[in-house]
């Protein structure tokens, strides 16, 4: 069977990370199809659109996406293309690395973050110049299909449940119906779950992530807090993300262009090639997805490693270290 995969290295340091996760698949005994397109800044200036039709129907159309970054025209880049694979749910996994510099090096967990609605579904108004308001949006079946896919995520994966973090105590109606919502989710499918409110959440993380494994959040407190999470892992330079819909995803890095270092070759392509494990996974390619991830392992730990981490190696370097492995 044939996968066809989308890729869209975009700007910046996605120009360099997103075919070093493209030649690691590459490398799969697995029979993908790659089609390229343009997004971001420069195309921008080209054309006059950050993300030109056939760029929105080749992430519409394939199998998978295969994401790298897009500079000042982010917003106008990621929101459409989430949107093109109809994405309800993304998942970003923080997890520390051994060898790897970390706050707290016992990090490891996954936030399933709703990624359609809550405060960022767009319904925003300047009243008057000195008055403006938000109007915060949440479904039942927007919190019904993530709590489905995390019942199922905790299922595949072989955790004990989910926490669910909200603030149903302060907003009632929006948070108590996505918590509401989602209990009865766990409750149908018989799968444990515990909630924390997403301030106290905050704290805890942040002394005992141990305590933590699979996170369910709305949109704004999945965003801050699986930002907060990166930090206790060694920065965002090792995230990967997904942005999962029905039928297909898209899977990115959730590091920037990295406009400092970006086109001197010393870009690390770990977020980038953690992404690409996530992508094979997500067709159900399990042990390829095992092992491209023992390969990055190794490599972080054993070298060779990209400046970001004390080393001197290039990106290349480091993707061919990754690739020997496989
Ligand atoms: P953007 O506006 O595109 O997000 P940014 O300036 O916020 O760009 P990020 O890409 O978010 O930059 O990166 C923040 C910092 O982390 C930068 O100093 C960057 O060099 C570093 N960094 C991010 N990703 C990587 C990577 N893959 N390898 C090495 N360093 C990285
Ligand atoms: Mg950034």
């Amino acid at each position: 069977m044939t996968h066809e995969i989308a890729v869209i290295p975009g700007d910046g340091i996605g120009q360099e990370v997103t075919p070093a996760a493209v030649e690691v698949l590459e490398t799969l005994e697995i029979d993908f199809e790659f089609r390229e397109g343009d997004a971001g800044d420069a195309v921008q200036e080209e054309t006059g659109e950050a993300l030109p039709d056939e760029t929105y129907e080749l992430a519409a159309s394939a199998d998978a996406t295969l994401f790298g970054a897009a500079g000042e025209t982010a917003a106008d880049v990621i929101l459409p293309l989430r949107e093109a694979v109809d994405s309800f749910v993304n998942v970003r996994p923080a997890k520390a690395y051994p060898g790897i510099d970390a706050v707290r090096p016992e990090t490891n967990l996954v936030f399933l973050r709703e990624n359609t609605e809550g405060v960022y579904s767009g319904h925003e108004d300047r009243l008057t110049d000195d008055v403006a308001t938000l109007t915060r949006v949440v479904t039942e079946s927007a919190s019904r299909q993530l709590a489905e896919f995390a019942c199922e995520y905790v299922e595949d994966n072989d955790y004990d449940g989910f926490t669910t973090v909200h603030k149903a105590n302060v907003m009632r109606e929006t948070d108590g119906l996505f918590r509401d919502t989602v209990a009865d989710v766990a409750d149908e499918n018989g799968v444990e779950t515990d909630e924390v409110l997403m301030d106290a959440f905050a704290t805890h993380v942040c002394l005992e992530p141990d305590n933590f494994d699979v996170v369910v959040c709305p949109n704004l407190a999945g965003d801050v807090l699986s930002d907060l999470a990166a930090g206790l892992v060694g920065g965002l330079g090792l995230l990967p993300s997904a942005n999962v819909g029905p039928d297909r995803g898209l899977f990115e890095p959730v590091h920037g262009t990295a406009p400092d270092i970006a086109g001197e070759g010393v870009a690390n392509p770990a977020a980038a090639i953690i992404s690409a494990a996530m992508l094979v996974e997500y067709l159900g390619y399990d042990e390829d997805g095992a092992a491209i991830r023992e390969a990055v392992e190794t490599t972080l730990e054993e070298g060779p490693r990209t400046p970001d981490l004390g080393g001197d190696a290039s990106t290349d370097d480091v993707t061919e270290a990754i690739v020997d492995r496989l």
